[in-house]
């Protein structure tokens, strides 16, 4: 496995690639491996001739209280999960080689219909953030697919706009969440919970399932749905952020059951925000 740190030692891999007629996925990270990082890699494995991952705690999309700084950073081990799964390359670039100019970058992408809400709402400019990355990952790795987990689904649908809106030639592939046996969807933030905090987590999952359940058997009002669920992780000890019964499509609020949904939430256990998803 190679490993990357500049530009153009990218670049040369990357056409050194292409001129081979290979098919190359890509699988962009935060680093902190875990189980759901290297599903993403095992699915790009089947799209693909050549597969590269990136690690980047990316500055742009964190707010100004947010955990940048302590955010979990383990490249060795990460690079040692990339290798025993076959990764070809894995790209580790420091901020000043993605914003070689700081905070002086005028250009940035944003997808506001669908980045104003849920996620967007309690975290201003994290998506334009995580657009304006992904915009220039992919313009230095020029994949032909890359890989997004649905359990960011906010997210995903904002790389997919943003990929039609830009006319990327790149297939975007969403890989369902990789969860715990109790059902928490792994992420790299679940490192901060405590072991009384970790107990609780799983109850986030627990309510979506819960109203997916009400909403398949009956025609209940959303809004009192959305409200009772989040009284039941307050109930708990979860403080909810939100939890919106959407349209699948727009990501806008659902009121029947004829469209097809998707139920989006968020909640703090302490000072760590979980973060999950559920189609119904
Ligand atoms: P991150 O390192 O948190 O930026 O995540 C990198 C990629 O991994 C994103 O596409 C995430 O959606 C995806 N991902 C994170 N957690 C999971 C999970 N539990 N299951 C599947 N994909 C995930």
């Amino acid at each position: 496995m190679k490993i990357v740190n500049s530009i153009d030692s990218l670049r040369a891999e990357m056409t050194r690639w292409r001129k081979a007629g290979e098919r190359i996925a890509f699988v962009p990270t935060m680093g902190n491996l875990h189980q759901g990082h290297l599903r993403l890699v095992e699915v790009a494995h089947q799209h693909a001739d050549r597969v590269i991952a990136s690690i980047f705690v990316n500055p742009m999309q964190f707010g100004a209280n947010e955990d940048l700084d302590s955010y979990p950073r383990t490249l060795q081990a990460d690079c040692d999960a990339l290798q025993q799964l076959r990764t070809d390359a894995v790209f580790t670039p420091t901020p000043d080689i993605i914003y070689p100019r700081g905070l002086a970058q005028q250009t940035f992408v944003e997808v506001p219909e669908l980045g104003d809400h849920h996620c967007g709402a309690s975290r201003p400019g994290h998506f334009r953030g995580v657009a304006t990355v992904v915009c220039k990952l992919f313009n230095l790795v020029q994949p032909d697919v890359a890989c997004f987990g649905q359990k960011d689904y906010q997210q995903l649908a904002i790389i997919r706009q943003m990929v039609a809106d830009l006319s990327f030639p790149i297939e975007i592939i969403g890989v369902p969440t990789e969860r715990a046996a109790d059902g928490l969807a792994l992420s790299s933030r679940n490192g901060y919970l405590s072991a009384e905090q970790r107990a609780i987590a799983p109850k986030l999952q627990q309510v979506l399932q819960q109203i997916k359940q009400q909403i398949q058997q009956s025609d209940t009002d959303f809004r009192q749905l959305e409200s009772e669920a989040k009284a039941q992780l307050s109930a708990a000890g979860l403080r909810p952020d939100y939890l919106n019964i959407s349209d699948r499509g727009t990501l806008q609020p659902a009121d029947s059951r004829q469209q097809a949904l998707v139920i989006l939430a968020a909640a703090w256990l302490g000072n760590t925000k979980l973060l999950d998803n559920l189609e119904v």
